[in-house]
């Protein structure tokens, strides 16, 4: 191959730094989406504490007005007492009223109940609305943060592309097939340094051979991988 591995090398490092920034580019949509994630779980979590406050000062409500009408009813029930004509009568009507109380005193626990729950979820409302407006500020700040750091690594990537066209264009055209070929399919995992007498990039060890062309500076294809291999940086 009619070039040196030193230019290898820098084709290797430009091609490097691209398939990082890259990667660092393709982060930032991930961090968006994580921060967005967050505030849909805090809004779904405030919903249905809202939610829940609605439906159990229904029931609250629902209570009260049962127990205002058996209070009604025993209202009643004690007016029929006085006018009752015998004892059997009497019993009846005190026995009515007997149950009809023991009832509401259930229901008075059950209200009471009811509204400590609703208490609860007050301050589980409240905290979440907190925990929200955390989050919301959270997404703010990641996507100017992201927005910021892509415009930068956008400028990096364009810089470095441009160096690594410039280095292609100084190639000899019997090694710019070869490079192309390799580059299209694979990318920065094109080549690899020589890792002492093995290949970088599968670890194969290599012949004298290979060991000696590479020693003279002449980049060689890796027989086991493919790989453009080149000596690493002293
Ligand atoms: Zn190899």
């Amino acid at each position: 191959m009619n070039v040196s591995d030193s230019v290898v090398r820098t084709l290797h490092q430009l091609l490097l730094q691209i398939a990082d920034i890259k990667s660092q580019i393709e982060r930032g949509p991930r961090q968006i989406k994580a921060a967005q994630l967050q505030v849909d779980t805090s809004k779904d979590f405030l919903q249905k504490c809202r939610d829940s406050i609605k439906q159990k000062k229904m029931e609250a409500d629902r209570k009260q007005l049962q127990l205002r009408e058996r209070e009604g009813k025993i209202h009643d029930w004690e007016g029929k007492m006085n006018s009752a004509t015998n004892n059997r009568e009497f019993q009846a009507i005190k026995e009515q009223i007997a149950a009809d109380t023991q009832a509401n005193n259930v229901l008075s626990d059950e209200i009471l109940e009811t509204l400590e729950e609703i208490d609860a979820l007050q301050i589980a409302s409240k905290d979440a609305e907190e925990k929200l407006k955390i989050v919301e500020a959270d997404k703010v700040k990641v996507d100017s943060a992201v927005a910021e750091r892509l415009a930068t690594l956008h400028r990096e990537l364009a810089r470095v592309e441009g160096n690594l066209a410039a280095e292609e264009t100084a190639l000899p055209a019997d090694f710019l097939v070869d490079y192309k070929r390799l580059v299209t399919n694979r990318a920065e995992d094109a080549m690899a340094a020589l890792d002492d007498v093995s290949c970088g990039g599968c670890y194969t060890g290599l012949t004298p051979r290979i060991l000696d062309k590479l020693r003279m500076g002449q980049p060689f294809l890796c027989s086991s991988c493919g790989r453009l291999l080149y000596r690493p940086e002293k």
